[in-house]
């Protein structure tokens, strides 16, 4: 007789418990999810000690058939899907079966569900996978799974439990996620008896992300719209300023569920480019609709990552839309609403103080404005000669919808043409085709390349109505002075502006050094003294894989035996003395990257060169250097945040100023 035997259900329900049921918060999101697929409109969530001793979910939606209240506990017993075929057309979050069975295993459970208005209700009480009792009670239609105890009887497990305060976050993580889903479900979740989180189940998305985030994130983030033939994305997505320091910042939804994914976030990224300092990442809530059967759910135990059927296409869709609604949006932060005044130089800390009630600044802007983002409607807009024309917030609409507060309007169509400003510059405000190479690119490379953010982005919060050709509008500036040999001090006649000299620079040669990178017929040029860069051996087999990709960019490097290249030739443009080391670290960059592509090289190569070549802070500037800085500025693509996300300009207007010092009151 042979040994292989099936494994009793209880047991088998217990092993499957220890993969779906990792920790509370792994049972509250199975059992929110079944609330959600049962469709709960009111959903309240009631726990104590990080979930550990006890864990209430409550709603009221369709309730459990009587007949069904065991079956329902038993392994694979589902009502969601029947065939083979269904599974690959998921539209509920649940589908397996398995999660009342693990949880009754590893639990002690009450399940009290009623399916219709009668009052009449049905109960069952199962501990540690053992029914204890069953039997009719009354209550409302709905669902109320009571779970106590987890893990009493696998102590090995309860033993990895971390601290109260750390499964609380994995609890509220779920039960954000969860709001942020589904905004038209009112979500209330307690916590040893403090409320947490109360979301009013109206439909908002907005009024969601400020319960969970605060008022301030959720005024700062843009609508995000969009639909092609196979997907369809909504949801709010962050200013350049709204940033988190982690990647848990981004929620996102596929046809309402919850999952973490790369061919998501890659894009998302993207769209934002240079606009976001290293390592941070946009608050973000992308819902992403799609037909199921372009979605496979079935590959992850808890459900937590998803494959796409044609991932390309939807990275294109995802980038493309993030960048259109960051098209209507630009910013230059205005001196008196820096958002982290512990940023802010200490001089300007006594500045601060002044900044307006938030409640008067509100009152001032338009309703609408308010709604897409308000810092942004008290900033260097001021100055930009068609600001009444179209702010960023009229967008789409081009007409004067949401008129600019009064801090806004400027105070004149016709910008300050300073004598200190060269006649050639304040002529025209199209960027010349300039010697410095920062101009536009050939109409070949420029269709060719995808661009970092495509001019219109940065034109577009500025220019004139729609149909008329959008040129861009940096304010043009004459230079006052130098400030504690860090920034350049500036005026128009709409305000005064502070410049970070290092930042604009770094603006200006990562501009330039991008168009170079994509010109490889330009000859590149032998070292005169060959140097040599030593790898370890997996290294240098992977470099030698990519040697073309060096080739792309100009960079000819050689096989020099062991494990070692020559540099032989570098672009001749490359910043003069650090040719090795940038060759190096361009080396370095593309041992790290996964996928190379040649959009992304030019960035990394351009971003290095940049920073090899430009002026630090506390570097004298003379008053004619200062001001072929700033011309050159207003002749780039994107001049308001240098290659890493941070500000190069900052105002404060005409306006802002009497405020001040309450030459002008309201
Ligand atoms: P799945 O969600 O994968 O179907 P579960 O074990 O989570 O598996 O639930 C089993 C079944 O119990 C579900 O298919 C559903 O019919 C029923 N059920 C569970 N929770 C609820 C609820 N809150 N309201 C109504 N029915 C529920
Ligand atoms: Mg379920």
């Amino acid at each position: 007789m042979g040994i292989i035997r099936p494994l009793d259900e209880h047991l088998a329900n217990q092993i499957a418990a220890g993969e779906v049921v990792e920790r509370p918060a792994s049972v509250l999101k199975e059992l929110v999810e079944n609330a959600v697929d049962a469709g709960g409109r009111h959903i309240e969530i009631t726990a104590e000690e990080g979930g550990l001793t006890f864990l209430r979910i409550k709603d009221d939606g369709a309730g459990i058939q009587p007949d069904d209240l065991l079956t329902a506990f038993r392994r694979h017993a589902t009502s969601k899907i029947s065939s083979a075929k269904d599974l690959f057309q998921i539209e509920t979050l649940g589908f397996r079966g398995e999660a009342l069975p693990s949880i009754a295993a590893v639990a002690k459970v009450r399940c009290v569900s009623a399916n219709a208005d009668d009052g009449l209700a049905r109960y069952v009480e199962i501990e540690g996978g053992a029914v204890k009792s069953e039997g009719e009670t009354n209550a409302p239609r709905g669902t109320e799974m009571t779970v106590r105890d987890l893990f009493f009887n696998t102590p090995a497990r309860l033993k990895y439990m971390k601290t109260i305060q750390t499964e609380l976050g994995h609890l509220s993580d779920v039960v954000y996620r969860q709001a942020l889903a589904r905004p038209d479900i009112a979500f209330t979740f307690r916590h040893n008896e403090t409320v947490l989180l109360r979301t009013p189940g109206n439909g908002d998305l907005r009024q969601v992300v400020a319960a969970i985030y605060g008022t301030a994130a959720a005024k700062a983030m843009v609508q995000l719209r969009s639909d092609d033939p196979d997907y369809s994305l909504t949801g709010l997505t962050a200013l350049p300023v709204e940033t988190r320091a982690n990647r848990n910042a981004v929620t996102i939804l596929v046809n309402g569920r919850y999952v973490r994914s790369q061919a998501v976030v890659q894009p998302l990224l993207q769209a934002y480019h240079t606009l976001l300092p290293l390592h941070r990442y946009p608050l973000s809530v992308l819902n992403l609709r799609m037909h199921p059967a372009l979605v496979d759910v079935n590959v992850h135990p808890a459900k937590l990552e998803v494959r796409f059927s044609k991932e390309a296409e939807l990275r294109a869709f995802i980038e493309e839309t993030v960048k259109e609604a960051l098209a209507g949006q630009a910013y230059i932060p205005s001196g008196t609403s820096v958002r982290k005044p512990k940023q802010a130089p200490a001089w300007m800390q006594d500045q601060i103080r002044f900044q307006l009630p938030p409640e008067e600044a509100e009152a001032q802007a338009p309703a609408e404005a308010v709604a897409v983002a308000e810092v942004p409607s008290r900033g260097v807009f001021a100055g930009m000669p068609s600001a009444e024309t179209r702010t960023p917030y009229a967008a789409g609409s081009g007409q004067s919808a949401a008129a600019p507060s009064a801090a806004t309007r400027p105070a004149s169509a016709s910008p300050a043409v300073s004598p200190a400003v060269s006649p050639a510059a304040s002529q025209q405000r199209k960027p010349p085709p300039a010697s410095g190479g920062n101009g536009s690119l050939p109409a070949e490379q420029a269709a060719a390349a995808s661009e970092p953010i495509p001019e219109s982005v940065w034109q577009a919060a500025f220019a004139a109505p729609p149909e008329k050709p959008a040129e861009p509008a940096f304010p043009e500036l004459s230079w006052i002075g130098q400030l504690h040999g860090t920034y350049i001090v500036a005026q128009n006649e709409n305000g005064l502006f502070l410049i970070d000299q290092h930042a604009a620079h770094e603006r200006i040669n990562y501009e330039y050094y991008y168009d170079k990178f994509g010109r490889p017929e330009e000859a590149s040029q032998e070292l005169l003294f060959p140097v040599t860069m030593e790898f370890a051996p997996d290294e240098f087999a992977l470099l030698r894989e990519r040697l073309p990709v060096f080739a792309g960019a100009g960079v000819y490097l050689e096989e020099f035996g062991g494990n070692t290249f020559i540099i032989r030739a570098v672009p001749h443009w490359f910043p003069e003395g650090d040719e090795a080391d940038v060759a190096r670290e361009i080396a370095d960059w593309v041992l790290q990257e996964r996928k190379i592509d040649l959009h992304a090289l030019r960035e990394k190569a351009a971003i290095l060169c940049s920073c090899k070549a430009s002026i630090k802070a506390n570097q004298a500037l003379t008053r004619e250097s200062g001001d072929r800085l700033l011309q050159r500025l207003g002749q780039c693509r994107q001049p308001y945040t240098c290659p890493h996300g941070r500000p190069i300009v900052v105002s404060f207007s005409k306006y802002e100023l009497e405020k001040m010092f309450k030459r002008v009151m309201s």
